[in-house]
């Protein structure tokens, strides 16, 4: 099996080498993302392999199909990148539904620790010989409400994480978790009251037409004053002006971000030298309480391990059987079934 690997990055060869040598697979390695301009590259290939910025839009997907590609191999867990509906029929779509929940967890909690505690702020100045405390005065998270958006694989190690801090629960989610909800620590609500009563805010739900911009302006109206909010999900589930205007206004304490909406030309890459065109990410990146890291949580080595191990499993599966229990249907893709993996 012939595979073109988009999006590579170095740390993305080593594992995808072991595993597609176990597997029998072969992974021709393009470091630029696949899209309109880039889909030709896959002519002669059995499949594709492709990342969170990749585009696989309906052209992208007819000329796949065309080159004779049968398999769209996605090493994460999020498709909202690709068009499922077009691709319904005519390429199938396989996908990592969990590889390390922990480590984005993880990545969420030091994300809220650095900023609530000033680790950033205080990094700097100690190498700087610069021991003042002024200015670093942060809150415990012991006693505090947390409102969970999400409470999948992600949402409840995190949730775990939070309880381990002593911190209470309120969770929000379309389809509940059973037995996750304990009358006390841990509650489902309704939006509206997670927004209205949580000290911090974490999103672990996909992104979809009903969760885009779940935070937005009103949203942010109806929040505690002071609120941090998290995003380790997808940047379209903020809406990044509302978020300025939250953070300029006060009504928002703090935001660690590790996804942004415009991320998909700037993240992953190196920047440093380049005129940055993005007026909203400039002006959050320069504001003394909020964190950017570039779609870093999922960046673990278990993680990067279990990604390449279940990626080769699902191809070979794939192409041994015409089918495999990590394909993505675009009628039941996010149900539970589809979750399960009972879509055939
Ligand atoms: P999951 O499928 O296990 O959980 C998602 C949860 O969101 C489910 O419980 C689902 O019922 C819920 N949900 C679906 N629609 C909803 C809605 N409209 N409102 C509220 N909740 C809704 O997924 P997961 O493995 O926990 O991953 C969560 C998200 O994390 C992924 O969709 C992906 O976007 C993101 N992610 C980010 C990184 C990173 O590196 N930053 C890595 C992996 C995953």
């Amino acid at each position: 099996m012939k595979i073109a690997f988009f999006d590579t990055k170095p740390y993305d060869v080593p594992s995808f080498d072991k595993y597609g040598s176990e597997y029998g697979i072969t992974f021709k390695y393009f470091e630029t993302k696949l899209g309109a301009d880039t889909a030709e590259l896959a002519a002669g290939f059995d499949g594709v392999c492709a990342f969170v910025n990749d585009t696989i839009d309906a052209p992208v997907i007819d000329r796949l199909v065309e080159l004779g590609v049968k398999v769209l191999a996605l090493r994460c867990a999020g498709y909202n990148n690709v068009d499922m509906k077009h691709a319904f029929g005519k390429l199938h779509v396989l996908r990592v539904p969990a590889y390390s929940p922990y480590a984005v967890a993880e990545h969420a909690m030091a994300l809220l620790l650095t900023s609530i505690r000033r680790i950033h702020k205080a990094y700097i100045r100690s190498r700087d010989f610069n021991f003042s405390l002024s200015g670093l005065t942060g809150f415990d998270l012991h006693g505090k409400t947390v409102g969970i958006i999400g409470t999948g694989r992600i949402g409840r190690v995190f949730i775990d994480i939070c309880r381990g801090f002593g911190m209470k629960v309120l969770a929000y989610d379309k389809f509940p978790a059973p037995g996750l909800d304990n009358g006390d620590t841990i509650r489902y609500v309704e939006l509206a009251e997670l927004l209205a009563n949580a000290d911090i805010i974490s999103l672990h739900c996909p992104l979809t037409e009903e969760t885009h911009h779940i935070i937005d302006e009103a949203a942010i109206g109806q929040c505690k004053r002071g609120v941090v909010l998290i995003n380790t999900s997808r940047g379209a589930l903020v809406d990044a002006r509302a978020l300025l205007d939250g953070i300029k206004s006060r009504k928002i304490g703090a935001a660690c971000l590790d996804v942004y909406e415009e991320e998909s030309d700037l993240f992953f890459e190196d920047n440093s030298g380049h005129i940055l065109e993005d007026d909203i990410l400039a002006r959050l990146i320069s504001m003394p309480n909020v964190i950017v890291t570039s779609h870093q949580a999922f960046l673990t080595e278990e993680a990067l391990s279990n990604i390449a191990e279940t990626t080769c499993k699902n191809i070979s599966c794939f192409f041994a059987h015409n089918q495999c229990p990590n394909e993505l249907c675009w009628r039941c893709s996010g149900t539970e079934d589809c979750k399960n993996g009972k879509c055939f």
